[in-house]
């Protein structure tokens, strides 16, 4: 199949609604799209179409029982596809449109296949308006995973899209790089009682201030955690790993840089904030995080840097082990997966 990418950027008004109209014409034929929203792309297809969910899990090698997210263009439009709940609208007139994904009781017309044969599905209102205008304009809700290959960093630059998904999928759209660049926040609520399911910009101190009580589920911090049958069934599944060996230096900042100094051989890499990039030795190949404390520039930019380690052929990527509070959480927790767990007392073994 040949992709084609469109650049929305560089179109006329008059291009840019036929390019749409054109995207909508696939999902509403059950095709799917590469899209851009404010998280990460998006592997789009109609959630009502009952051919799109099984070639979204084989496009991207995922396992069929790890359910979709459904996005819809307003907070009421869940009434299509669920049960709602007088909490689902108190987090819903806060949070959508934005980065939160909820977990609700699903009505029949989402096929098993979206929701991985559960009796629930998660629905999340993108904020960024080429997403909106998609799901506006094809009239479906959209079931969207991120668009990558399973288990790959997700995509956040159409370019990334292009990389794993050309010749699987009739196009992609490209709308630049993404605002966020980490998957939104997914949460299961029980009355006015909530389970962080996976950390996002929508964060667990945001979320007490309108919930009785935030839990973060066990596997959010320690994957191996999750059980064979964890709360969310994404939970189990090794993420965001690239080809080389990530290594998590927990220790200051100073003693993270010494272990570098002292242990790191081989082709190797470092994940670094921009205060220390060149603290390091000069054969190591320096990522910069953007500035220390900016979580929200690491976010941004940490996907697109586990690709680049990739590109260039790293043996090992070594990182400082972040915070597990406010936004560092969802960093946190998709360093941890990208390094499988693998966590290094840098103050241990100096030399
Ligand atoms: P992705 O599609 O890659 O953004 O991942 C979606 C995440 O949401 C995965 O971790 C799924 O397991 C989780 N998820 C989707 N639907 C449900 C659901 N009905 N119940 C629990 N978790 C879900
Ligand atoms: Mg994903």
């Amino acid at each position: 199949m040949k992709t084609e990418l469109i650049h929305l950027s560089e179109l006329s008004p008059e291009a840019y609604d036929k390019a749409l109209e054109k995207a909508a014409e696939y999902i509403r034929a059950g095709e799917l799209v590469g899209i851009p929203t404010e998280t990460v792309y998006g592997l789009a297809g109609s959630a009502y179409h009952a051919d799109a969910a099984p070639k979204i899990f084989a496009a991207k090698g995922r396992p069929s029982d790890n359910p979709l997210i459904v996005h819809i263009a307003k907070s009421t439009d869940a009434e299509n596809i669920a049960y709602t709940n007088p909490v689902y609208y108190k987090l819903a007139e806060r949070f959508m449109p934005g980065p939160l994904t909820i977990i609700l009781p699903k009505k029949p017309i989402i096929p098993d296949t979206v929701s991985g044969g559960l009796d629930t599905v998660a629905v999340r209102c993108p904020s960024h308006p080429i997403a909106r205008a998609l799901i506006e304009i094809s009239g479906h809700p959209i079931a969207a995973p991120s668009a990558n290959t399973s288990g790959k960093p997700s995509p956040t630059t159409a370019e990334h899209v292009y990389d794993d998904m050309c010749g699987k999928i009739p196009l992609i759209l490209d709308g630049g790089p993404c605002s966020i660049g980490l998957e939104s926040t997914v949460i299961a609520l029980n009355g006015d009682k909530c389970t962080i399911l996976r950390p996002g910009a929508v964060t667990e101190e945001m979320l007490s201030e309108l919930c009785t009580s935030v839990t973060v589920a066990e596997a959010v911090k320690s994957p191996d955690k999750a059980g064979s049958k964890p709360l969310s069934p994404g939970m189990k599944y090794k993420h965001y790993a690239p080809n080389c060996q990530v290594v998590l230096l927990d220790g200051t900042e100073d003693e993270c840089i010494a272990y570098i100094q002292n242990h790191a051989s081989g082709k190797y890499g470092v994940l670094a904030a921009d205060e220390n990039t060149n603290a390091y030795p000069e054969k190591a190949h320096v990522l910069s995080l953007g500035g220390r404390d900016d979580y929200a520039e690491h976010c941004r930019r940490l996907f697109d840097l586990l690709r680049k380690a990739d590109e260039l052929q790293l043996e090992t990527l070594y990182a400082r082990l972040p915070e597990e509070k406010g936004l560092a959480l969802a960093y946190y927790n998709r360093i941890i997966r990208a390094a499988g767990g693998n966590i290094v007392k840098a103050n241990e073994n100096l030399k």
